[in-house]
């Protein structure tokens, strides 16, 4: 299994990397951690002429959180460091959480949040907490920079509004409301090294009384050919008092919503049962983090 013949780029400012990113066009590749890039070239899905590896500029890299106005994390910040930083971990939990399921120690150390999110594929780990959480993403290029919610920058399987030049350069997170959670969870074949057949992730706020339901953003992951925000949670629970009933009414919305395919990993059957299963487990887990807060 091997490659096509390409030329390897390495630069060092984003000034050159949008120089070469436009002049060379569809010609060319950018490439973070190779982990999904390096197995599609080996299957000879594509051959590009060049990769332009975005690795050694500082611009794109690390985690930066400023209290009050919420994070920016750099398109090349390895999966591994999300994982393990403790202001994600306290600030935004459901991120650190799908970033620290995603493949296994060795690819978490290669690849990057920028490169699961430009990847689109429908079954990516953190596109679903970081749609949940509100993330923009910020598109630069030679003529500057463009912000755009991560919801409408992915447009379907491996399709996302990446116009010719422009390179991801970070993702913005909101400063999470002070009395709200985030939480994940996933379902998978086996507990190790699988893709999810279902992910989910919530952000979840409840009033004063800790019963009533302030605020709720509900997104779905693998059940359709993007995260897929759900419009039907939110409705049934603002404004209601948490309880069982209304959360089986929740899951049976959620499954009413998605729109699960059979594939390799999973059957639509399958999918449409466990969208329940998650639904309900999640919301109570993050209604009872919700009254500790
Ligand atoms: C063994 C194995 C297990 C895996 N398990 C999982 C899993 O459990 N969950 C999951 O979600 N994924 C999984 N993956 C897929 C992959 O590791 C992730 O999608 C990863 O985050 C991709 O990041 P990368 O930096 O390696 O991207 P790359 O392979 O470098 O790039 C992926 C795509 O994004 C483009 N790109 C990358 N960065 C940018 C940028 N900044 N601007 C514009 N375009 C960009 C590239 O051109 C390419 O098209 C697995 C992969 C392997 C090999």
């Amino acid at each position: 299994m091997y490659t096509n013949n390409f030329e390897y780029l390495d630069p060092k400012t984003p000034g050159e990397a949008f120089e070469m990113a436009s002049r060379l066009g569809s010609k060319a590749r950018i490439i973070a951690g190779g982990t999904d890039l390096i197995v599609l070239m080996k299957d000879k899905i594509i051959s590009p002429e060049y990769l332009i590896d975005i690795n050694d500029i500082e611009e794109f890299k690390g985690i930066n959180y400023e209290p009050g106005k919420g994070m920016v994390i750099g398109a090349t910040t390895k999966i591994a460091e999300v994982e393990y930083s403790e202001i994600v971990i306290e600030k935004y939990p459901a991120l650190a959480h799908a970033a620290g399921e995603l493949g296994s120690p060795q690819v978490r150390y290669m690849s990057t949040i920028g490169g699961n999110t430009c990847n689109a594929s429908p079954s990516g780990e953190t596109p679903t907490p970081l749609v949940a959480l509100g993330a923009k993403v910020v598109l630069s290029s030679a003529a500057g920079d463009r912000e755009v919610p991560l919801e409408n920058f992915i447009t379907g399987v491996r399709s996302i509004d990446l116009k010719e030049g422009e390179i991801l350069a970070k993702f913005v997170l909101p400063e999470p409301s002070p009395k709200s959670v985030s939480r994940y969870a996933y379902m998978g074949a086996r507990d190790a090294m699988e893709i999810d057949c279902v992910n989910m992730a919530v952000n979840f706020e409840l009033e004063d009384d800790k019963q009533t339901v302030k605020n709720v953003k509900f997104v779905m992951g693998s059940v359709f050919v993007r995260p897929l925000v759900s419009k039907a949670v939110p409705a049934l629970l603002i404004g209601q008092k948490f309880s069982d009933e209304l959360v089986e009414k929740a899951a049976e919305a959620a499954q009413g919503e998605a729109r699960p395919i059979t594939d390799v990993r999973a059957s639509e059957e399958y999918r449409h049962e466990i969208v329940g299963v998650l639904a309900r487990r999640l919301l109570k887990e993050a209604f009872a983090a919700a009254r500790e807060v």
